[in-house]
């Protein structure tokens, strides 16, 4: 269905068709007809298939010349980033509608400014909730006049704790008012709201995750313990995108990665939850404009960004559920582009996790070997070739001419190319940035490997043996038995020798953790303090890891099977 079918104002259809679009997406066709009729409706539809049109064009074109005083539409998106895209987008929608008057609201900006832009009589509102509630609480955002709320990305701002303020704000609205959400799934939290606060809602659902992730080539790396970094450097060297996102699972990752890809030389910046709003406006705009080729991103930073051609998404950390597997490489191949998606996996757990979610996604995710030095020269090579190949127009009589010189002393055209050529692969070669070469996933050989201790509060006293220790690591990490050294157990506490490379992952997973039934807390261990030795007993001390493969083995014959515990439940703890 094209947008010219719909009876929107000439100024609007003036505007979609500036945007370029002709054709409207499936969540556009079936809700905007009933918005437009002002009906409530629950949408649910993928990442990247226009649902800020959706809801934007329908309340853009709800806006008369009588709003003049005070918000008539209100949008609430979970993050910041969502919220400027959405405004910026329904500017773009009321392009040649002067009455509209829409205006961004969110944390970590001026209050002022955005009061006084309030003050001018904006009519559409997008905010974050908490700032929205600010404003309410303030009375410098009054609803009173107030026709339309629409939630954006609804199950997102209820994991994020907007919930009270959402329903606050809900309950604050005129009553007869019309209510839309849009939600990728719709857990019962969400339900209730609409129960609640809808009137007789219509619920559109477009079905297949997959139509958007069908267009992405799927892949994976398995890389060992501690080399996830090393591998990333060296796809990126290898691939070089002009644009890609990498994803991690923590503010930390982000900072720490982007760091790493400075200082090895590549294009790279981070972008999260903490950071300043000025700092992520920067950052984003540099992504786009493709100042900066590397964005690190968390799940939540990065939530609905709308960058188009990004030529692919790393997973650096698996994603914490599924639906963000979807949502991280839905980044790429946006628009019918076809788009690539690479995931870094560290051991079994994390091959059984990725496993899971290639069934969930229905999607073919394919085992990759890292590329060495030589396959990147081969790469390299096929894409010189290629461009040369690709080069339409005729070179200029100049290079002939230098030809013809060349040719007169000796060497001929063929010598001549080879040595262009040579100069070229050599300087791209050079241009790759320093790294160590990522070994190869070894079983059981972590030697070399910097080590810290961590600290169990548990001992002797609770009659615990190496192996509880061991097992209870083992399950709450998912490594293998063979990635923990040596374990003392003294009288009220045990320290574990770990690898460093894991340490905060290790601290991440096992808070909280039990043991025996005891709940245990894991800290990094100091020393010293204590003059208890450890116990002496045979079997009580580990070292080397001659006997703990046995254990890890035992617990993990069938990796996949269902006796592993549930992903979302272990990986809720990183977050
Ligand atoms: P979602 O909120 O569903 O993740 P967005 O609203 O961010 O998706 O839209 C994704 C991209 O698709 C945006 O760049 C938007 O401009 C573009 N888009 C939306 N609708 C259409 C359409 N009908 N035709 C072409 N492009 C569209
Ligand atoms: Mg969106």
């Amino acid at each position: 269905m094209h947008f010219n079918e719909l009876n929107l104002s000439e100024e609007l259809l003036r505007a979609v068709d500036e945007l370029g679009f002709s054709e409207m997406t499936e969540i556009q066709a079936q809700s905007i007809p009933l918005l437009l009729q002002g009906r409530d409706v629950v949408g649910r539809s993928n990442t990247g298939t226009g649902k800020t049109a959706a809801f934007g064009i329908p309340a853009v074109e709800s806006i008369n010349e009588d709003d003049r005083r005070s918000a008539a539409v209100l949008i609430l998106c979970p993050t910041r980033e969502l919220a400027m895209q959405a405004c910026e987008e329904i500017r773009k929608f009321a392009k040649f509608k002067r009455s509209v008057k829409a205006c961004a609201v969110y944390g970590g900006a001026s209050m002022e400014r955005q009061i006084m832009e309030l003050k001018r009589g904006a009519n559409i509102v997008i905010g974050t909730p908490g700032r929205v509630m600010d404003h309410i609480r303030r009375r410098t955002l009054k609803l009173e006049s107030l026709r339309t709320v629409i939630l954006d990305e609804a199950d997102e701002m209820l994991n994020m704790g907007f919930r009270e303020d959402i329903e606050s704000i809900l309950a604050d609205v005129p009553e007869d008012r019309q209510t839309v959400l849009f939600s990728a799934t719709m857990p019962p939290e969400i339900l209730a709201i609409t129960e609640k606060y809808q009137h007789d809602p219509v619920h559109i659902k477009i079905k297949s995750s997959q139509k958007t992730v069908e267009l992405i080539e799927q892949f994976y790396f398995q890389v060992a313990m501690g080399r996830k970094t090393d591998a990333l450097k060296l796809l990126l060297a290898a691939y070089t995108p002009d644009s890609a996102m990498v994803f991690c699972n923590t503010k930390r990752m982000v900072d720490e990665l982007t760091e790493e890809l400075t200082k090895s030389g590549f294009r790279a910046a981070g972008i999260h939850g903490d950071m300043k709003q000025l700092q992520r406006t920067q950052v984003m705009n540099s992504f786009k404009n493709r100042t900066t080729a590397v964005l690190v991103a968390t799940d939540v930073a990065a939530r609905g960004i709308d960058v188009s051609g990004i030529d692919m998404v790393f997973n650096y950390d698996l994603p914490q559920d599924n639906e963000y597997y979807i949502h991280r490489i839905g980044r790429t191949g946006r628009a019918g582009l076809a788009g690539k998606a690479y995931t870094l996996i560290t051991g079994r757990r994390q091959l059984h996790d990725l496993k899971d979610i290639a069934r969930y996604t229905k999607a073919n995710i394919t085992e990759l070997p890292l590329p060495d030095k030589s396959c990147i020269t081969d790469m390299k090579k096929e894409a010189i070739a290629l461009e040369i190949a690709a080069a339409g127009e005729r070179p200029g009589e100049g290079a002939y001419e230098i030809l013809e010189m060349l040719a007169a002393k000796g060497i001929d055209y063929r010598e001549a190319a080879a040595r262009l050529i040579d100069s070229r692969l050599s300087a791209e070669l050079s241009q790759l940035p320093e790294f160590d070469m990522p070994k190869p996933l070894k079983k059981g050989s972590r030697s070399g490997a910097k080590t810290v201790r961590i600290d169990l509060n548990i001992g002797r006293n609770k009659r615990i043996a190496p192996n509880f220790i061991l097992g209870a690591l083992v399950d709450a990490t998912g490594m293998s038995g063979q990635d923990f050294g040596k374990i003392d157990i003294y009288d009220s506490h045990t320290t574990v020798e770990v690898p460093e490379s894991e340490y905060d992952y290790i601290i991440d997973s096992t808070n909280p953790m039990k043991i025996n039934g005891h709940p245990v807390e894991v800290k990094l261990y100091k020393g010293g303090s204590s003059k208890e030795r450890p116990g002496r007993q045979s079997g009580e001390r580990h070292s080397g890891g001659r006997k703990r493969p046995e254990f890890g083995k035992k617990k993990r014959t069938d990796i996949f099977g269902d006796q592993l515990p549930d992903r979302r439940k272990r990986m809720k703890k990183r977050h």
